[in-house]
């Protein structure tokens, strides 16, 4: 964090540990229940500020579904994403497991820098069930 210039705070530095071990890709508000035993008196308000000071500082990505509540990664490599229909489970899916797309045809001269590919279906576990 020092390094990006984002002044280092126990609630901070929390909320990016929690991010970094999570891989469930949680809303603000499941981080704010989770770290709720730890700083009691942090308010959701005070959760999504510190998101945001995160995300601002390029430490943490918003991943935007269907329902447009954000959900946080700490996962800055490159990669897509895989949700689930039945437990709405968000799981990474690795970079290389799509590879480069065909360059699209777009209108206007638009020129892409990045994407991102969410996939949908039934995760492996609720197909068992
Ligand atoms: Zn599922
Ligand atoms: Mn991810």
């Amino acid at each position: 964090m020092r390094e990006v210039g984002l002044k280092l705070t126990p609630q901070r530095f929390a909320v990016l540990d929690f991010l970094v071990r999570s891989r469930e890709h949680p809303t603000a508000d499941k981080i704010s229940a989770a770290l709720n035993r730890r700083f009691p008196r942090a308010s959701r308000a005070t959760i999504y500020n510190t998101l945001n000071a995160l995300r601002d500082a390029g430490l943490v990505h918003e991943v935007y579904m269907d329902d447009a509540v954000a959900r946080f990664d700490a996962n800055l490599d490159r990669h897509h994403h895989f949700v689930c229909r039945v437990c709405d489970r968000l799981e990474d899916v690795p970079y290389e497991a799509v590879g480069e797309l065909p360059a699209p045809r777009l209108g206007a001269g638009h020129k892409v820098e990045n994407y991102e590919i969410v996939m949908r279906g039934v995760c492996a576990a609720c197909q068992r069930r």
